[in-house]
């Protein structure tokens, strides 16, 4: 009887959070009543060698929690009750065809998010152009990847975020590490560090603090927020005057270098030194460390991207590769090192404003016609290019978009000047969120719609090697939730273009998505779920059936017309807010090792949110003694879009002009309220990674 009511199972997947996506063995314990779950990690993962974090032992918690989203919800004098599908459905067609009707298209939105898997990227892009036909699309990794990827287009001609698998970088005999906590961010891969380092790899850290990923630094650079482009051209100008260029390199594969060596000749290691709060000897110890290494890596993450001069500041890393000739080889790359779980694939399948899949661009003429015969549509009916995702909040702000569908995302905490974000949405005539739990953004909503975990879930992830990864259902949706995916055809269908989405599993829409990459810069065509299962992913691009894909990139060529990559001189540009008599310090903001993004999922983990319940302001003790904090005690921060109250963590570890505050909390525990929203010009992404701020006792 025992053995009748109670099985054992056990079945791979991968973690929901950052961009590892680390490969473990869910085990389910079932009996008559109850389900009960328990992880342990895959020994044979690759890039983890049986590795998991804290967030990945936990992950299923929230994806079977009992408080998860079961029934479509609608608000009815300011409270939700619950209703059938079908109901929900034709509310939903009603509501869009009314905004629709008097406002035009565009005047309903879509807003998507980066840990979707490649299926419902690429379908929610297709759901905005063929059945709403808006021009408004974007997706939280606006606020994530966008500077990284501007920089690699233009740099090299595309954006993959690392030009070389993981398990080359212990052939690295230098690496800078820029802006990148890994040790807390992705910590499953230090190893590969941790061995570079055992075989004699000279790590540099870059960073305003002396973070965990320090512990394997052999030089820490605790640059002033903001300043990374002026560090990297103090840099380069002790690599061209000590001669540790690549000269062959330089001119067989590049194009530009007499003008970055004219920029580069006027800058002035002193005038380096005092913008970045750097000891001049140490910027040349690192250019030396760097320039002398017979091989070398660079990896750049959110410290140096989430600037207004982000995509620069990422241009000015790539320099450093390219001048020296550390790239296209083993043990030679640059990596961005994405944060999202599909921080990768969910900027390649058309969720930005100004893309189509493949990295396809929405203005060009030939790539436009070439989507529309793959989706079936007559190439004039597909919308243009709209903007990006804090413009979208400001279009809504300004009456512009009247209308938006959510998915996965969660921009009342994650967005930047929150206040705002949370104002204009609010001004909405119909709000529809599709999650997991009632996120701070759903509470908003007009209506929720219960959508689908990475345990029921079947689609494809890109990790951040641009590896591809299959992920496969596990288990049932909880009472009467559906996949997000289906949720979408559902919609199309009451609108009235069910036809173009038909698809009875996912694998039909990654076979779709391979024809719509094919050609493209992302290429998939070659990729079957059969194949990607049976080689523990493959990295494209991938061009056709039978390719091996393409795990270290630009051996041969760049991906510009020419085949070569740009080099560019890049001015330094000071943040757009720098400390003032009335905000005399700078608040820089990140992430901890227990939640993730917004925290929708970690903090309703209570073993995560039990050991890192509340944000906290990490402040030197020195200046903190200065504004007469107290260790424990609390603290007023103020931008000059807000204030928040925090409880204050003394650290000697941080600059003594910086503050930190993890972003993960929403409501009065939201450091999003404080921070600028000022654009990069190119991929606008806001500047999250810095602002001036003063702060007070209580
Ligand atoms: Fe791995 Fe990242 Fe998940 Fe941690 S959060 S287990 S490092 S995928």
């Amino acid at each position: 009887q025992a053995a009748m009511t109670h099985r054992e199972t056990t079945t791979q997947t991968e973690c929901p959070y950052c961009s590892v996506q680390c490969t473990m063995n869910l085990h389910e314990e079932k009996s008559i009543m109850v389900s009960r779950y328990s992880v342990t990690p895959n020994k044979e993962d690759p890039v983890t060698e049986g590795r998991l974090c804290v967030k990945g032992l936990n992950a299923h918690t929230n994806a079977v929690d009992d408080r998860r989203l079961k029934y479509p919800l609608v608000r009815m004098d300011g409270t939700w009750s619950p209703v059938a599908w079908e109901d929900a459905l034709q509310r939903i067609k009603l509501e869009i065809r009314k905004i629709q009707q008097v406002y035009g298209k565009d005047a309903v939105g879509v807003y998507g998010g980066g840990s979707l898997t490649n299926e419902e990227c690429y379908l929610l892009g297709k759901f905005a152009r063929v059945a709403l036909q808006t021009k408004y699309i974007d997706y939280n990794g606006r606020f994530c990847m966008s500077a990284a990827a501007g920089a690699a287009n233009l740099t090299f001609g595309v954006d993959r975020g690392l030009t070389n698998p993981l398990s080359e970088v212990p052939l690295a005999k230098c690496i800078i590490l820029a802006g990148t906590n890994l040790a807390e961010c992705q910590p499953t891969i230090m190893q590969h560090f941790r061995k570079a380092r055992q075989e004699g790899c000279k790590i540099i850290v870059i960073d305003p603090r002396e973070t965990a990923t320090c512990s394997i630094a052999d030089l820490h650079l605790k640059v002033r927020p903001g300043y990374d482009a002026a560090l990297v051209n103090g840099m380069l100008k002790v690599i061209l005057e000590e001669g540790y260029v690549d000269r062959d390199f330089i001119a067989q594969r590049t194009n530009g270098f007499a003008e970055l060596a004219e920029h580069v000749s006027k800058v002035s290691l002193a005038e380096v030194a005092a913008l970045t709060g750097l000891d001049p000897l140490h910027i040349i110890e690192a250019a030396r460390m760097y320039g002398q290494a017979e091989t070398g890596m660079v990896f750049t993450a959110r410290g140096v991207e989430q600037h207004a001069s982000g995509v620069a500041n990422v241009r000015n890393f790539l320099n450093l590769v390219l001048v020296t000739g550390k790239i296209g080889k083993p043990g030679c790359g640059y990596g961005a090192v994405t944060g999202q779980a599909n921080g990768q694939g969910g900027r390649e399948h058309g969720q930005k404003a100004d893309q189509l899949p493949g990295y396809r661009l929405i203005e060009h003429p030939e790539h436009r016609a070439y989507i529309a015969q793959v989706w079936g549509v007559p190439e004039e009916e597909l919308p243009r290019k709209g903007v990006s995702a804090y413009e979208m909040m400001e279009a809504i702000d300004r009456g512009e978009i009247k209308g938006l569908i959510i998915l996965g995302s969660n921009p009342v905490v994650s967005g930047p000047n929150s206040s705002m974000v949370e104002k204009a949405l609010k001004k909405l005539k119909f709000l529809l969120v599709i999650d997991l739990f009632e996120s701070e953004t759903a509470r908003l909503a007009h209506m929720l719609l219960p959508g689908s975990s990475y345990l029921e879930d079947e689609g494809t992830m890109t990790q951040l090697e641009g590896r591809v990864m299959v992920r496969r259902a596990l288990k049932t949706l909880p009472g009467k939730a559906r996949l997000d995916w289906k949720i979408l055809c559902d919609i199309a269908e009451v609108l009235g273009k069910g036809d173009f989405f038909r698809y009875r599993k996912a694998e039909e829409i990654f076979n779709e998505l391979r024809v719509a990459s094919k050609g493209g810069k992302a290429d998939y065509f070659g990729m079957t779920y059969e194949q990607l299962e049976r080689q523990h992913g493959m990295f494209w691009p991938c061009p056709e059936e039978g390719h091996p894909g393409t795990s270290r990139m630009f051996e041969e060529r760049f991906e510009h017309e020419d085949g070569r990559a740009r080099l560019t001189p890049i001015e330094h540009q000071n943040p757009k807010e720098v400390a003032s008599k009335k905000y005399p310090y700078l608040l820089t903001t990140g992430r901890v090792l227990q939640h993730y993004l917004s925290g929708v999922q970690t903090r309703n983990t209570p073993e995560l949110n039990s050991k890192f319940p509340e944000p906290l302001l990490e402040i030197h003790p020195e200046s903190a003694g200065e504004i007469g904090l107290i260790n424990g005690g609390h603290a007023s921060v103020t931008s000059k879009r807000g204030m928040i109250r925090l409880k204050v963590k003394y650290s000697a570890k941080i600059r003594r002009d910086t503050v930190f505050v993890a972003f993960h909390w929403g409501d009065d525990h939201c450091i999003n309220r404080l921070t600028n929203p000022a654009l990069d010009p190119t991929c606008r992404m806001p500047e999250f990674k810095v602002c001036a701020v003063r702060i007070s006792p209580g």
